[in-house]
């Protein structure tokens, strides 16, 4: 399973529409403070799904769509679409390639696409469930988050070891078999 495109339509600061393909052997995006590569990022968790406006640096959900400069008009709508080469089905789909496309409007309207057919976030989150992709997994460390991790306590550090080694999903189904 491999990255291979991320195309940004009116999100946060990407108020053109912009392509990145990330071909074999790219390991980073570099640019000036404030030109966008953590909007990138978000572009990634938004479109995976993320709920969370704070975890996106903002207060409501509509604050991810393009606001304007003293250039150009904001926008009513915000659009990420994110495609995987799964020719090792590694995401449980029997798709060879996986496009994933969030929507927002300013009206509050979303909708989610997978390859172009409409469907529910929930769709979208088992689709990536298990993949060590998902909204909550840690193939994406935030700024802060290092630091947070080793200046943390013992016992919220052993979360971190225990989601990373798969072994949350199976205290969550032990603690929910004891409450039964
Ligand atoms: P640094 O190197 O400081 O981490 P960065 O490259 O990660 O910088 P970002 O944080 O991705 O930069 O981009 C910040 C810019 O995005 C700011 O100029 C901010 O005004 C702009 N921005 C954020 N949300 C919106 C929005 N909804 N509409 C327009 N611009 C936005
Ligand atoms: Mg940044």
């Amino acid at each position: 399973m491999r990255l291979i495109s991320l195309e940004i339509n009116g999100f946060k600061s990407f108020a053109q529409k912009t392509k990145i393909n990330f071909m074999p052997g790219m390991t980073g995006i570099v640019g000036p403070n404030g030109s966008g590569k953590s909007n990138i990022i978000e572009a990634v968790r938004w479109v995976m799904g993320e709920q969370s406006a704070k975890d996106l640096r903002g207060d409501r959900m509509a604050d991810v769509i393009f606001s304007g400069s003293s250039t150009r008009k904001a926008l009513n709508r915000a659009e990420v679409s994110i495609t995987f080469d799964n020719s090792d089905h590694y995401i449980q789909s029997d798709f060879n390639e996986i496009r994933v496309t969030r929507q927002l409007y300013r009206s509050g309207e979303s909708q989610y696409l997978i390859n172009n057919q409409e469907c529910r976030l929930k769709d979208v989150t088992e689709l990536f469930m298990d993949s060590g992709l998902g909204r909550e997994s840690f193939s994406i460390i935030s700024q802060g988050r290092v630091e947070e991790i080793f200046n943390g306590k013992p016992s919220d550090r052993r979360k971190v070891i225990e989601e990373v080694a798969g072994v949350s999903k199976y205290k969550k189904n032990k603690d929910t078999a004891e409450k039964r």
